[in-house]
């Protein structure tokens, strides 16, 4: 059940009729694993905290360098230096006390990774490398799980929604398999703290409607923002039957 204070809290998103008192519970009972709380981590922790998603894991085995404090809007000139997890955690309690907070605060092995994907509900890359994003996605076939993913470098997005769930889903592997620009990070390439806010909004937003089960996710299409010319595409992505992490033929 939702307390008083909760019904308070929540009262604008509970008055929307695909939310109300069931989505908030959906929401409340949730547990959700964020990869990194970096640009794009930093706007979706914030917004699902603030949201009431019950349980949020946190991993990035990062520390708060002053270089991040342009785009990384979860952390302040006081957390340099902190771990990325511990600032999170002072930022996030402070917004909504009433969630539970895990931390993740060395980096996933394989094992440690299957191990944080298998006990929460829905997945949020917000990793800035190609080896954790295919790392994090392989966990995610395994073990079935939704994956929100995001990237931003330069003036470019991208957001697509992958969930093994749906026999018509493609994977990050059947998207990006062949490697891309996604080896650039924004530390060599540069990028704009707006952008990435844009990107990690958009992955919170994608979160919420697959948490509290509303809406028309963004599966089998991919988001591509354009934000010089301030124009958003959208490209249909398939599944690939041959596809080495959710094709029929993998081990
Ligand atoms: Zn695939």
């Amino acid at each position: 059940m939702l307390t008083d204070q909760e019904l308070l809290r929540y009262s604008r998103q509970i008055l929307l009729a695909q939310v109300d008192i069931d989505g908030q519970l959906r929401l409340k009972n949730s547990r959700v694993l964020i990869v990194g709380l970096g640009g794009l981590g930093s706007p979706v922790a914030l917004y699902l905290a603030a949201a009431g998603v019950g349980e949020l894991h946190l991993a990035d085995f990062d520390t708060v360098d002053v270089t991040n404090l342009q785009r990384q809007v979860l952390h302040d000139t006081a957390s340099v230096g902190l771990s990325k997890v511990d600032s999170a955690l002072a930022r996030l309690t402070a917004i909504n006390p009433e969630i539970t907070l895990q931390a993740h605060r060395s980096a996933l092995d394989e094992d440690s990774l299957a191990e944080a994907v298998k006990v929460v509900d829905l997945v949020l890359d917000c990793s800035d490398n190609f080896a954790t994003r295919e790392a994090v996605n392989a966990a995610c076939v395994a073990q079935g799980k939704p994956l929100v993913s995001g990237a931003a470098i330069r003036l470019e997005g991208q957001l697509s929604v992958f969930d093994p769930r749906r026999p018509e889903s493609p994977c990050y592997h059947c998207l990006y398999g062949h490697g891309s620009e996604a080896e650039l990070t924004c530390s060599e390439a540069g990028v704009l703290g707006p952008l990435v806010g844009l990107v990690g909004s958009l992955q919170a937003l994608e979160a919420l409607k697959l948490l509290a089960g509303f809406g028309e996710p963004l599966v089998g299409r991919l988001l591509l923002i354009d934000a010089f010319g301030s124009r958003f595409r959208e490209l249909r992505v398939k599944r690939d039957p041959g596809c080495s992490v959710c094709g029929e033929h993998h081990d």
